[in-house]
């Protein structure tokens, strides 16, 4: 049975989070890491083991974000679940005590970064988004701003995010809360995973600022991201026979708008089934004679990774682009609410 998460966020791997699974007294608990610290996640087993006594057992699945939890039967037998790098999902349900530890990285000198933004010319209304790594960040970098005249707007977002101005690859609902206040976004973080995303989210301008190497990347180009996408919708629009994808992670599931799209397609003459899965691996989806798929599970599956399917991706809004219950002009990113 699903048991509520018991408050639980931390900033890093250290004594708050060891004093609050000593409290519980745990003895078994079974840690997640994104792709990214698995080099480390060993030594990290280790330092928690000998801070609370308890047995650490690191789960071998790199997690994607805190949408795909440990389940009960993967962390065997453990009492509680630790998840390294991510925020709670406030209306994911874990299916055990898990607490996140979400990697908060000190460094970033505001008053250099405003400066950078302010030498580049960017707009004086700006929205602020960013990594919940750098969330620490964002209320400095807003004052520095605000002292060089330009006004900075962050957005609370829906029931998906946990925190003001955080981003999540599929909910930039934070952003979009506050766009019609401003003239562009800049994203507080580093690599392209969040600004890509924020750019098919958002219809104003966004630029990338690292925070740590104080970088400012020219504004993302979305009008050639969005006639890909609609050059995608075209191709697929012809298919007969869709695969719909369902994802049995816990914050990727959206069953019930999954059975919907089929009736849709049938609606339209087409067939659908629905595709049960956690990872989607496109080897598993190969042969099968799908013509293309809607993917209900993340939406970064169909934008980021569609080219290694065998068959064109779309996420939900696109599919009803493909079938022509959408305008293709007016493109719609895919919130995961
Ligand atoms: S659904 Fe995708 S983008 Fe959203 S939290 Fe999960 S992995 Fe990240």
């Amino acid at each position: 049975m699903a048991v509520p998460t018991p408050s639980p966020c931390f900033p890093t791997v250290g004594e708050p989070l060891f004093a609050e699974l000593r409290r519980h007294g745990y003895r078994r608990l079974a840690l997640q890491v994104p792709a990214g610290l698995l080099r480390s996640a060993d030594e990290t087993a280790a330092r928690i083991s000998e801070a609370t006594g308890a047995r650490v057992a690191v789960l071998v699945r790199a997690c994607f974000g805190a949408c795909d939890l440990p389940t009960a039967s993967e962390i065997g037998g453990a009492e509680a679940a630790i998840v390294l790098g991510h925020a709670e999902i406030p209306n994911v349900v874990a299916p055990v005590p898990t607490f996140f530890v979400e990697m908060r990285q000190p460094g970033g000198d505001p008053e250099r970064l405003a400066q950078v933004v302010v030498d580049a010319g960017l707009p004086r209304q700006l929205g602020l988004v960013a990594s919940i790594q750098h969330l620490d960040l964002v209320d400095p970098l807003i004052e520095s701003l605000g002292r060089r005249g330009v006004t900075v707007r962050i957005g609370s977002g829906d029931r998906r995010l946990q925190y003001a101005a955080q981003a999540l690859g599929c909910n930039y609902t934070t952003a979009q809360s506050v766009e019609e206040d401003v003239a562009g976004f800049l994203f507080l973080g580093t690599g392209r995973f969040h600004p890509l995303g924020l750019a098919y989210a958002v219809t104003k301008p966004v630029w990338a600022l690292d925070p740590l190497q104080a970088i400012l990347e020219p504004p993302l180009d979305r009008a050639r991201l969005v006639a890909h996408r609609q050059m995608l919708v075209a191709q697929a629009s012809s298919a007969q026979r869709w695969g719909i994808l369902v994802s049995t992670f816990a914050g990727q599931s959206r069953r019930g708008m999954a059975e919907s799209l089929v009736r849709r397609a049938e609606a339209h003459g087409r067939s659908a089934s629905l595709v049960l899965g956690d990872r989607f691996d496109p080897r598993d989806l190969l042969g099968r004679g799908w013509e293309a798929f809607v993917c209900t599970a993340c939406p970064r599956i169909a934008l980021d990774d569609s080219e290694m399917y065998p068959a064109p991706v779309l996420t939900p809004p696109e599919f009803l682009m493909a079938i022509g219950e959408r305008p293709l002009d007016q493109y719609q990113f895919d919130t995961f609410h």
